[in-house]
């Protein structure tokens, strides 16, 4: 099995309802999200897929989606009332973490962006950081 893993930067901000602690209140965070894809065999550049390529197509979705963004329970009032103000919110179905976060992504990489993803990892800090893999 071969794998190609690639790294992206991005700003949001968020919070956690029904929580006790620092992340109740709004806040934001410089996250890193490890993209690692994998393949049983390598395609005809000899590659698992053009760095590249893999790049562009991920950027873009965090760029629309995540970052510089809030992102939020739909069930946190805040929401709306961002909204209604032109923030730009991504609102999830639980809460944000960065459990969550991971899930998230790699359900959408593997679904929109049809992406042979074997392991999304988020860093939330330089030194927190959650993983999904099926
Ligand atoms: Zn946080």
């Amino acid at each position: 099995m071969y794998k190609i893993k690639k790294t992206f930067h991005l700003a949001y901000g968020h919070r956690l309802l029904n929580y006790k602690g620092k992340c109740e209140n709004l806040h934001g965070h410089n996250g890193v999200v490890e993209v690692t894809l994998k393949a049983a065999s390598l395609n005809h550049e000899r590659m698992v897929m053009d760095f590249t390529e893999l790049g562009g197509k991920v950027k873009l979705w965090l760029d629309e989606n995540l970052d510089h963004k809030i992102i939020l329970a739909k069930a946190d009032p805040l929401a709306p009332l961002l909204k209604e103000q032109g923030q730009l919110c991504y609102l999830t179905d639980e809460n944000p973490t960065a459990e969550l976060l991971a899930e998230l992504l790699f359900s959408r990489f593997t679904g929109e962006l049809k992406l042979p993803v074997h392991k999304i990892a988020f860093w939330e800090t330089p030194t927190s950081m959650a993983s999904y893999k099926k």
